[in-house]
């Protein structure tokens, strides 16, 4: 039988806060709006990032800097990693901002997988993020997105285990994989897939639709305990499947 690797969950919440550090504030002053918006962060993931952590027993590794400010799941060089905000900034400038936001969080999480990795287990990351209900004239259905690379069988095998789960503790849920974005578009799960390989690494990004930890009500309260829990639910099928 071909030894199978055990697997270790990393966890992180690329836009968990909308903060604005205090020298680029007058760029945001009439933009308290967008600022508060699915623009500026992802209202909720940062509590259900953190019940991840607490259900799952491992640290996480968020960014609390606004994605107005330096996107930190956007590559370097891409046409959206700075704002329209951040336009009047020199080359210099914009370079400090990556410096103290964008890489260390990068270099920290990519640290962190190369080791366990290194020490003989299979990385499944976790990147937890919502997305807003409303979006131009759309409105979008999707409840919970499981995103990932379908070119990855591991990635696939993983995201459908879960998306049972997903559908067996709530079937009203409409769970759909790579909605309302793609998994494989740039972002740091597919940063991540260019530096280890499908059996080392899994990249998968949680898309919950905002609406719930707007309302606050029962629904969220059920996503904050139930998610997590299917999650893991899935991760011992997968690593007992292999
Ligand atoms: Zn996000």
């Amino acid at each position: 039988m071909p030894k199978r690797s055990p697997v270790s969950i990393v966890l992180t919440c690329e836009h968990a806060g909308n903060q604005v550090p205090a020298p680029l504030r007058p760029l945001f002053m009439k933009a308290g709006d967008v600022l508060n918006s699915h623009r500026g962060w992802d209202p909720g993931a940062l509590p259900l990032a953190r019940r991840f952590a607490a259900h799952c027993g491992v640290p996480l590794a968020s960014t609390t800097v606004s994605r107005l400010v330096v996107e930190p799941n956007r590559s370097l060089g891409h046409k959206r990693l700075f704002s329209e905000f951040m336009a009047t900034l020199s080359p210099t400038a914009r370079q400090e901002l990556i410096d103290q936001y964008w890489t260390p969080h990068r270099s920290a999480v990519e640290e962190l997988i190369a080791k366990t990795i290194g020490s003989g287990r299979t990385v499944i990351h976790l990147s937890v993020h919502t997305f807003t209900q409303h979006f131009g004239d759309e409105v979008r259905k999707t409840d919970i997105g499981l995103l990932y690379d379908p070119r990855r069988k591991t990635e696939r095998t993983l995201c459908s285990l879960w998306r049972d789960e997903l559908q067996q503790l709530q079937p009203a849920w409409l769970v759909r994989r790579n909605d309302p974005y793609k998994g494989s578009s740039d972002g740091f799960t597919t940063s991540l897939r260019k530096l280890f390989s499908a059996d080392e690494y899994l990249g998968i990004e949680l898309e919950v639709c905002q609406k719930f930890f707007l309302d606050s009500g029962a629904e969220w309260k059920r996503i904050l305990k139930e998610i997590p829990v299917s999650f893991t639910a899935a991760v011992e099928q997968f690593a007992a499947g292999r």
